[in-house]
């Protein structure tokens, strides 16, 4: 038996590192080490389209031939991403002579370092190494990735204020906490409705947050899996009307996030489609919380995609608008040219417009959409309760009637409800 390997973090910021070929193995390596910030140089004769994009960005350096010794010169590590034994022995052997640390994805036996399994949970990194066994490292890795994803103490070091960009206030003005870390905020898009619909970076927020300010429309199954210390505020239950109501959501994250606490606000579909996300984050602005605000997949894509429906296809829809009917057109409040929506010949999609739907078909035809266009409304999209309703423009109104079809529902005019209704 070899002794066993000697574990590092290797800080390659700034630092050559040469990649020798230009396929899967490659593909697969070289994105860590840009995310290292590693000055990659890759000697490679043909690459795949995945390469070519990171070289086309100007990413990383490639050299189109074969590998020849020179190419480590001022490298601090190799990646051996061939096939083929000849060539990455040479490879090695070059490495060897300079003393340059070699990865070798062929022969590991032959490596001077093993690339570990790996999984990323905010700052902290967890790499393991199987002993030789590559499996056996995937599978222990994957234990204690599931074992984060459902509770980190660790992840409790402020891991929010200096992801990305920090519009509201730079970290250093966090106002301190009882216990000197600062407080925070992120606005998280929850998704459309199936738990399994909220990004990685949502939910490794979530796992981390002390309090989680929820929407009526945000999937029950999430909440489901909070630490039972996590304080839980229902957006949805707060008892004023809609704009005092709003308010009082604005006071309780600057207010949590004063404190000190982690504060989740936890919205359905995506914070800044009709979610009043903007709201909030000038809110937080205001008393100088940072915030971060993660994206989530809107009902208005999602949704029509889980009924069978892609917003664009080729050749029958080049683009797809995204409209609130909350406001009926004939409102003096609606601030929707709806007469100029009825002469796009693209996709339709309406949120929160089933009140309005009679009178919103209605115009949409009186101003030139032919009343035959395709139409579905899809009743509580992604989830189990799932209800979809296929018509045209011009009977939508009355069949959603008839069907006893409820909010939340998202209403998609155009032809691309019938594209693939082929497919069943
Ligand atoms: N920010 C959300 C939209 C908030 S407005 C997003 O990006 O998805 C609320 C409207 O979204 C609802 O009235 C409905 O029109 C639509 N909606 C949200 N989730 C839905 C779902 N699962 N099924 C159908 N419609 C949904």
């Amino acid at each position: 038996m070899s002794p066993n390997p000697y574990p590092l973090g290797l800080r390659l910021a700034g630092r050559r590192v040469v990649v020798v070929g230009g396929g899967a193995v490659a593909t697969r390596r070289v994105p860590a080490l840009l995310d290292a910030g590693a000055d990659v140089f890759l000697v490679a004769p043909e690459l795949t389209p995945a390469l070519r994009a990171h070289v086309d960005a100007a990413r990383l350096h490639w050299a189109r031939r074969r590998f020849a010794p020179d190419d480590l010169d001022g490298a601090w590590l190799v990646q051996v991403a061939v096939d083929d034994p000849i060539a990455a022995a040479s490879v090695s052997a070059a490495a060897a002579e300079r003393r340059i640390f070699c990865v070798r994805a062929d022969d590991r036996a032959a490596a001077t370092a093993w690339t570990p399994a790996v999984t990323r949970h905010g700052p902290v990194t967890v790499a393991v190494l199987g002993g030789g066994d590559p499996r056996r490292a995937m599978t222990v890795r994957d234990a204690i990735r599931d074992l984060l994803g459902a509770r980190t103490e660790i992840s409790r070091t402020p891991a929010v204020a200096g992801e990305g960009p920090s519009p509201a206030a730079p970290p250093a003005s966090a106002p301190p906490s009882p216990t000197g870390a600062p407080g925070r905020v992120a606005l998280v898009g929850a998704g459309p409705g199936d738990p399994e619909l909220i990004t990685l970076k949502g939910w490794r927020l979530l796992t981390e947050a002390d309090v989680v300010v929820a929407d009526r429309l945000v999937p029950g199954l999430l909440l489901d899996e909070l630490r039972p210390d996590v304080e839980l505020v229902d957006a949805s239950k707060i008892p004023y009307g809609p704009s005092r109501a709003q308010e009082e959501i604005n006071r309780i994250l600057v207010d949590r996030a004063l404190g000190g606490k982690v504060v989740v606000r936890l919205k359905g579909g995506d914070p800044y489609v009709f979610g009043r996300g903007g709201e909030e984050l000038l809110a937080c602005a205001e008393a100088g919380v940072p915030v971060t605000v993660v994206p989530g997949v809107t009902s208005a894509v999602a949704v029509p995609a889980a009924a069978g429906v892609p917003v664009t296809h080729r050749a029958v829809a080049h683009e797809f608008t995204v409209v609130s009917g909350h406001v009926a057109p004939d409102s003096p409040a609606s601030l929707v040219r709806w007469e100029h929506l009825a002469g796009l010949r693209g996709t339709l999609v309406i949120l929160m417009g089933l009140k309005n739907l009679p009178v919103i078909a209605a115009t949409l035809v009186a101003h030139g959409r032919p009343a035959e266009t395709p139409a579905a409304v899809v009743q509580e999209g992604t989830t189990g309760a799932q209800r979809v309703l296929r018509s045209t423009l011009g009977t939508v109104a009355a069949d959603v009637v008839a069907a006893d079809l409820r909010p939340p529902a998202v209403v998609v005019v155009g032809d691309v409800v019938s594209v693939l209704a082929a497919a069943g």
